[in-house]
Parts: C-alpha cells; sequence; structure tokens
C-alpha cells in the first residue's frame, strides 16, 4: 500500500510531540523540520510542501494550540486537518443530471488504467448506487481497447456501445446517449482514447466529444506510481478541459502517494476514486479525512465498518448471533463465516486499518497466509452434514478420512476440531455472563 514511508516518518515525528504538556515554538520548528522531509521524501510537490508547513506552523503556534490543555495532541490535530484539507476537505460526490442519462467521459493517457476504471466505475456504480450504467468503447485507435472494454462489459453482465474503429469518437459518443435513453440506462460512461503524451489533436478531438455529450463529470484517471508526472498530466488536463475529478490508480503498488498529496492542490481538481487493484471491485470511493487518518496511523475505522456491511448478510447475522447465544453454531456456520470475512479483501490490508496497527511490531511485513484459511475450508467441505452438526462424533478413523479428503494432515484436522471445541467453550461461557449481568440488572 503507498504512503508508508510517509505514514512511518510522521508517525515517528507526531510520537515524540504527542505528550508534551508545553510546546515551545523551537519545538513546533524541530517538528516541521521533519514533516518538510517526510513530505518531500514521499514526492510531494514543494511548492505543496511549502503552503502546507507555513499552515501548519502558523496554527501550532497559535492561541488555539499553545494555551491548550494537550498541547501536544492538539499540534497533531492541526496537522490532520490540514492533511485533510490538503486532499481536498470534504469528500466530493458523484454528479446526477436531473434528466438521465448522467454522462461520464473518461480521459487520461495510455497506460493510466481508463479502461479497467471504466469498468470498476460501471460496477461501483450498480452495486452501490443501484444505477444501471451503459458503456461507451470510444477509443478507436488502441487497437485492443474495443476488445477490452467488451470482455469487461461480459464480465459485468452490462452493455458496451461500439461501432468499430472506423466511426469517429464523436458520432459513437453522439449515437451512444441517444440509445442509453432508448434503453433507459440512467448512467453513460464513455472511455475516450489515451496517447502516449499530451497532443493537440487528441485534446482537439476530446473537447468535441464533451461539446456534444455535455458531460456532468470528466474524470481524469491518473497512475498514482507516476508520481509528479501524474500532477503535470492532472495540470494540463484540466487547464485544457476543464476536469471534474481525477481517479488516481495504482494505489496497491508501493508508490511514494506524493501524487495523491499534491493533485488537489495543483490542478485544483479533487480526487473522486482511487484505484487499488486489477479486479473490478478495486475501486474505492477517496475520502480525503479518512486518508488522513490512515497516514498518521489513528486507522480507518469507517472504511472497515463499511466493508463489513457490504459483504455481511444482515440477516445472516442475526441468525448468527442467535446460533451464538444458544451455543448451536455449527462447523457449517463456521465456514460461512470465513467466506464472509475473505469477501472483505485481503485480510492483512484490513488488519491495517485498525487503529495503531502500525504500532504493532512485524506487522508490515505481515502475510496473512491466506492458504492457511484454505486448508481449513477444505478440512470442513470434506465432513459430512452429521460430522458438521455433531463433530464429537468425528473418532480417529473419522479423522484419517477427512485428511484424505481435504488433502490435509490428521493434526491439522485434530488442531481444527480443537480449536472449534474452545470457541464454543468460550461461546457459551459469554453468553452465561451475559445472562448473569442481565439478571444482576434486575431483568426477567
Ligand atoms: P488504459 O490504457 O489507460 O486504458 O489502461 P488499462 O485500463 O488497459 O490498464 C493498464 C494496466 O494497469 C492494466 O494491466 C490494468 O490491469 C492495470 N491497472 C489499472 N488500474 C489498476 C490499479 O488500481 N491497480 C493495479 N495494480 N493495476 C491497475
Amino acid at each position: 500500500m503507498a504512503f508508508e514511508g510517509l505514514a512511518d516518518r510522521l508517525q515517528n515525528t507526531m510520537q515524540k510531540i504527542r505528550g508534551k504538556g508545553k510546546v515551545s515554538e523551537a519545538d513546533v520548528k524541530e517538528m516541521m523540520r521533519e514533516v518538510r522531509l517526510a513530505l518531500l521524501e514521499a514526492d510531494v510537490n514543494f511548492k505543496v510542501v511549502k503552503d502546507f508547513v507555513k499552515k501548519v506552523s502558523e496554527r501550532s503556534i497559535g492561541q488555539e494550540v499553545m494555551k491548550s490543555l494537550t498541547p501536544g495532541q492538539q499540534v497533531i490535530k492541526v496537522v490532520k486537518e490540514e492533511l485533510t484539507e490538503l486532499m481536498g476537505g470534504e469528500e466530493s460526490k458523484i454528479a446526477v443530471a436531473n434528466r438521465p442519462p448522467t454522462v461520464i467521459m473518461m480521459v487520461g493517457l495510455q497506460g493510466a488504467g481508463k479502461t479497467t476504471t471504466t469498468g470498476k466505475l460501471a460496477n461501483l456504480l450498480r452495486k452501490k448506487y443501484n444505477r444501471k450504467p451503459m458503456l461507451v468503447a470510444a477509443d478507436i485507435y488502441r487497437p485492443a481497447a474495443i476488445k477490452q472494454l467488451e470482455t469487461l462489459g461480459k464480465q459485468l453482465s452490462m452493455p458496451v456501445f461500439s461501432l468499430g474503429d472506423q466511426v469517429s469518437p464523436v458520432e459513437i459518443a453522439r449515437q451512444a446517449i441517444a440509445k442509453a435513453k432508448e434503453d433507459h440506462h440512467d448512467y453513460v460512461l464513455i472511455d475516450t482514447a489515451g496517447r502516449l503524451h499530451i497532443d493537440e489533436k487528441l485534446m482537439d478531438e476530446l473537447k468535441e466529444i464533451k461539446e456534444i455529450s455535455n458531460p456532468n463529470e470528466i474524470f481524469l484517471v491518473v497512475d498514482a506510481m507516476t508520481g509528479q508526472d501524474a500532477v503535470n498530466v492532472a495540470q494540463s488536463f484540466n487547464e485544457l478541459l476543464g476536469l471534474t475529478g481525477v481517479v488516481l490508480t495504482k494505489l496497491d503498488g508501493d508508490t511514494r502517494g506524493g501524487a495523491a498529496l499534491s493533485i488537489r492542490a495543483v490542478s485544483n481538481t479533487p480526487i473522486k476514486f482511487v484505484g487499488l487493484g486489477e479486479k473490478l471491485d478495486a475501486l474505492e470511493t477517496f475520502h480525503p479525512e479518512r486518508m488522513a487518518s490512515r497516514i498518521l496511523g489513528m486507522g480507518d475505522v469507517l472504511t472497515l465498518i463499511e466493508k463489513a456491511q457490504a459483504n455481511v448478510d444482515e440477516e445472516k447475522a442475526k441468525e448468527l448471533e442467535k446460533k451464538m447465544r444458544t451455543a448451536s453454531f455449527t462447523l457449517d456456520d463456521f465456514l460461512e463465516q470465513l467466506g464472509q470475512v475473505r469477501n472483505m479483501g485481503p485480510l492483512d490490508e484490513l488488519l491495517k486499518m485498525m487503529p495503531g496497527a502500525n504500532k504493532i511490531k512485524g506487522l508490515d511485513n505481515l502475510q496473512v497466509d491466506e492458504k492457511q484459511i484454505s486448508h481449513v475450508e477444505a478440512i470442513i467441505q470434506s465432513m459430512t452434514k452429521e460430522e458438521k452438526e455433531h463433530p464429537e462424533i468425528i473418532n480417529a478413523s473419522r479423522r484419517k478420512r477427512i485428511a484424505k479428503g481435504s488433502g490435509r494432515t490428521v493434526p491439522e484436522v485434530n488442531r481444527l476440531l480443537k480449536q472449534f471445541e474452545d470457541m464454543k467453550k468460550m461461546m457459551k461461557q459469554m453468553t452465561g455472563m451475559q445472562q448473569k449481568g442481565k439478571k444482576k440488572g434486575g431483568f426477567k
């Protein structure tokens, strides 16, 4: 994940000032020197760094901090607020046209991830906002682009409007919007052509598409790995085309994160989404405050909760809660739980969103062994229905059969059964305690 270096350095700096009962001007100066270096090293634009340091210094030496009872913490609060502000303050919403369809033009240089992001965004619009998007293949120059979008459309079971590569992109856009109206699509996502560099011909074409399609949003897709280049590209596109938002891709790589921290300030365009992987669900709404919180090691509990809500079926959760209370939780339930946690994404990424996670030694290098989970799943799947409901009947010969069926060893089967038993015991104790507590409180 991006920002690791920056997060480490900023958190070390903050640590020094956190508990201070008194913060002098010299302390602030010393801290800001370190913050400045950390930001520059993360490839944040130097003008942005200068402004940021100035603002934080002024506020930190000001009344609001010096006179407070906990000046150390106040300084950190100032840093967090300014970091949030730098990345755009409030998160920005995606436009909705008064009269559908809402038209979104996707633009960007080749290789930035434009076509992939078009698919991801359509997926997000449908999944999160219940919309019915249509994709439009208007990149007629890159030989494989139309095919790529069509493949994405198939994966998503979503229509892709294409007229091949012999019709002009402007005409494609015009006909696509008419077709979307006819078919009652509420969003139209136009995948336009990219180039290796910004050139006049490309810009003229994009301007024409803009004119004919009158888009509600023009999103520029930029690659976070290209650092300051991404910032420059955003600035140029904004000047020539007038952007409404940026999608920053490949933030899952080990980019230093400078682009994310500079784009808003330099190009005056908010980051609306970030790409965090190649899969179609790896696109997230960009929340400046949550990102600032993550960088400063305060965790990102909101995202974690949202992920859980999106992946856990409420009815099932209630049922599960009841089973836990009545201690009738079976191995099948356990299997289902594993599946739900897995759907939330890679476990090590989830763990890193916990507050203070960066303070846990070794978490950086932690690779949660997803294989282990598959092994547990394989073992449970090799059991019969009866065994899953009444694991106490699993004797030595059954254990041998289960091990063989799942391709695991008998000790592994034993370990899993033991863990499951322990878990059930714990549940019993907990519900016992709850009931006692209730009695004390006077409930029947
Ligand atoms: P385009 O030329 O801008 O349309 O770029 P593509 O959509 O073809 O993407 C170029 C490459 O970047 C592909 O291999 C994508 O899978 C990959 N890619 C796109 N977005 C992301 C992302 O957020 N993370 C990662 N790791 N790869 C991405």
